[in-house]
């Protein structure tokens, strides 16, 4: 069955963000099993999952007790609706136990089945509040370029990596605004820390004002990026951004799906590790320890005191999804929530998170790694051809893809994106994995390094 899959997946699968010509060429490494931070593929070479699956697996791969919740719930009841009157007993759980840890006044839960759905809902139901509002120009939505946030269409008019609309119809243009990210890296020359933050609170004050803060309903942000090449604001950003929301009457939107749940340390990381709270909070993947599919839109008592008022006209909420609430995915949810708990995950990522960080700048010694950031347990170690200039390597030198081949080959699983190769481990990886993780990469990098200098 195992040569059966290669051969199915060659001919039927079509994957998800897939770089078609070395797929041909390569096919696809199928993965077999998991134990902890270990994966195995059909050859039966295992490997160390740097990356959580997809900043998912966050609590590590063939947890029993969470495998055990979810069978226990599927034999019990596998699913039933949760639309108008109807719930399960894990979602209704699930949606007390996520506002207890949620920052400020976010009590109110909305399900989904994943992150671009949880985006999805997170900007149909502020048009809503808007719209009963009597407020129904106050639509539009200020994103960033880089920001991440999902496949559906909405979700990636969001998104504001230029790669991801190659060939794609861009909808929502009007809806939709991108303004700089806040990259550090590649901030304009002769600015510190300090004024590259200035520039960008400015920018957006400036985009405000153009569209008119009468026409903006929300800003959306990650509190790290992940997917546009993991870039830590400069200090103080999220903190100012909101105040500006505020005075605007522009709601925050912080997408959570990768740094909540603990992978900065904290249930979330906009309040904890950036100091303010948001008024939406997107989440998914961690959540259920990528265990089963999930999206959670948290919501303020502010936003659901509007949305959630009887008899007003429009008085049905009309947007759901059939797997909104779905039992064994909240079943996976708590199961999570109660190991997190249990096992001191957010200490331990206190503790590892910058050991991990501090290692892997280390690899600065190697010319072609022009910088290497991060926050706790994510990571991003970007390429350059010239790190003086920092120049990254032509799209078509397939330069982060070496990198993934030659440390796949040694045993590491990384993700390339990019001009970056992201690390996102579970988070109950030890120091000792860290360890193989940055040695491998030293070994890679100076196996693969000169010779991409030098193509
Ligand atoms: N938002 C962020 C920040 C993400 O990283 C992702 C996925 O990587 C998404 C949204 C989309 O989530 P999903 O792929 O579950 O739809």
């Amino acid at each position: 069955p195992e040569d059966r899959a290669w051969l199915a997946d060659k001919d039927h699968f079509i994957h998800p963000y897939t770089d078609f010509t070395t797929f041909q060429q390569e096919g696809s490494q199928v993965i077999r099993e998991a134990s902890g931070v270990t994966v195995t593929d059909t050859g039966g070479k295992a490997y160390l999952d740097a990356i959580a699956g997809l900043w998912c697996m966050n609590l590590g791969h063939g947890r029993t007790e969470i495998a055990d919740a979810m069978g226990e719930q599927a034999r019990k009841m596998a699913y039933f609706n949760t639309f108008g009157h109807s719930t399960n007993v894990p979602a209704s759980l699930l949606a007390a136990e996520v506002a207890k840890r949620a920052p400020g006044s976010l009590n109110h839960v909305f399900y989904s089945t994943g992150g671009s759905t949880a985006n999805d809902t997170a900007v149909r139901l502020i048009h809503y509040y808007f719209n009963r509002l009597g407020r129904h120009a106050k639509k539009k939505i200020i994103s960033r370029n880089d920001g991440y946030h999902g496949s559906t269409y909405f979700a990636s008019a969001l998104t504001g990596i230029h790669g991801v609309h190659l060939g794609f119809d861009r909808i929502s243009q009007d809806l939709v605004h991108h303004v700089s990210a806040a990259n550090l890296y590649r901030r304009p020359a002769g600015m510190d820390e300090a004024q590259f933050c200035d520039y960008l609170v400015d920018e957006l004050r400036q985009r405000i004002h153009q569209l008119g803060a009468e026409n903006v309903a929300a800003f959306i942000a990650e509190p790290v990026m992940g997917a546009g090449g993991v870039l830590v604001a400069p200090a103080g950003y999220h903190r100012r951004v909101a105040q500006l929301c505020r005075e605007n009457e522009i709601l925050y939107i912080a997408d959570e799906v990768v740094t909540g749940f603990g992978r900065l340390g904290h249930w979330f990381a906009s309040e904890d590790r950036f100091g303010h709270v948001p008024d939406v909070i997107v989440s998914a993947k961690g959540i259920s320890s990528g265990y089963c599919p999930l999206g959670a839109t948290l919501f303020s008592d502010a936003i659901h005191e509007v949305i959630a008022v009887p008899q007003a006209p429009g008085g049905v909420l009309s947007h759901g999804f059939t797997y909104s609430g779905h039992p064994v995915s909240c079943a996976a949810a708590l199961a999570t929530i109660d190991i997190i708990e249990r096992e001191n995950i957010l200490s331990h990522v206190r503790e590892v998170g910058p050991y991990m960080q501090t290692r892997l700048k280390e690899l600065l010694r190697h010319e072609v790694v022009g910088d290497v950031r991060g926050d706790h347990l994510m990571a991003g170690i970007e390429l350059v051809k010239d790190r003086e200039r920092r120049i990254n390597f032509a799209p078509d030198s397939g330069a982060t893809h070496k990198v993934f081949v030659a440390a796949r080959q040694r045993g590491v699983i990384v993700r390339p994106v990019g001009n970056v190769i992201v690390l996102s481990p579970p988070l109950v990886i030890s120091k000792a994995e860290i360890d193989i993780i940055v040695d491998t990469l030293h070994e890679t990098m100076s196996e693969v390094g000169p010779a991409l200098m030098a193509s």
